[in-house]
């Protein structure tokens, strides 16, 4: 259900997804989106068990809107098992408790932030418009809230000379919040993406292959997050290493291991059978 159409930020660097496919930010209004549920239910009935709420941020919208959409979305649904969003780090934050509360028991079950990086120099060399306090900060008023947190990892966006820098500070977020689910994916560069532009002019190095399994050692390794669900659940993971923290992080590691303790040209072969996909 479309709530907003595109990304009211719509600087990171890495991204320009609503950009790139011709989608400005623009609000809508709330009868509208109403009256969308309306025609969607007297359409097609109660058919739907899951929902989403587009497009990139909608916790940016005032939260007595989102609990009047959701209050509908699931008058209209009730079979509605889960209903999802994704929601920037920065907007989290903007909104107190009871209002994170209220949108939760109006039907929300779980945000998906894209947190990227727990490092500040990563995150401004990115321009993602946040910052490790805000990350932690936002991370912990959302778990206060009930909401399940799934917090996005990006593999490679430190290039090589942040790449250590990039997993220690993001695995220091994790341990602090202790989200419900830390999501791997590896940075795809977009060839019209201002990154691109970047890497042309020499002011960004990309990590090589090799260089995102070692990071993503280096994220475990520095991962005490008890009870987060670990999971590289992307095409473009060279390694698709999932597990329950900290129970499994040894067995991750393990994998990891035995794969860097493959012959190089086993290994260059498994980099170029992986796909590099958005
Ligand atoms: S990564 Fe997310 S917040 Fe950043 S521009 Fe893209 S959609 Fe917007």
């Amino acid at each position: 259900m479309r709530v907003v159409r595109g990304c009211d930020w719509n600087r990171c660097s890495f991204c320009g997804i609503y950009d790139l496919f011709g989608t400005p930010y623009s609000t809508r209004s709330k009868e509208e989106v109403l009256m969308d549920i309306d025609a969607l239910a007297s359409l097609h009935g109660d058919i739907f068990t899951t929902a989403f709420l587009g497009d990139a941020n909608p916790l940016d919208l005032p939260a007595q809107f989102l609990v009047d959409v959701l209050e509908r979305l699931r008058e209209k649904f009730p079979r509605l098992t889960r209903v999802t969003a994704y929601a920037r780090a920065s907007s989290l934050a903007k909104k107190t408790e009871d209002d994170l509360l209220a949108i939760r028991e109006a039907g929300l079950d779980r945000v998906h932030v894209g947190l990227e990086s727990g490092s500040n120099r990563v995150l401004k060399l990115q321009m993602k418009g946040t910052s490790h306090k805000q990350l932690v900060e936002a991370g912990k008023k959302t778990m206060a809230s009930g909401l399940e947190l799934s917090y996005y990892f990006l593999l490679g966006l430190g290039g090589q000379d942040l790449w250590e820098e990039h997993a220690l500070e993001s695995a220091a977020v994790f341990t602090e919040v202790k989200p419900h689910f830390i999501r791997v994916r590896r940075l795809f560069i977009h060839p019209m993406s201002k990154l691109a532009g970047k890497i042309a002019a020499g002011e960004f190095r990309e990590q090589t292959p090799e260089g995102t399994v070692h990071e993503l050692r280096s994220l475990i390794a520095a991962l005490d997050a008890e009870g987060t669900t670990f999971t590289c659940d992307h095409a473009n993971n060279y390694l698709p290493v999932h597990g329950l923290l900290n129970r499994d992080r040894q067995a991750l590691l393990d994998v990891i291991d035995s794969f860097l303790a493959l012959p190089e040209d086993r290994r260059i072969a498994h980099y170029r059978s992986v796909p590099s996909v958005i």
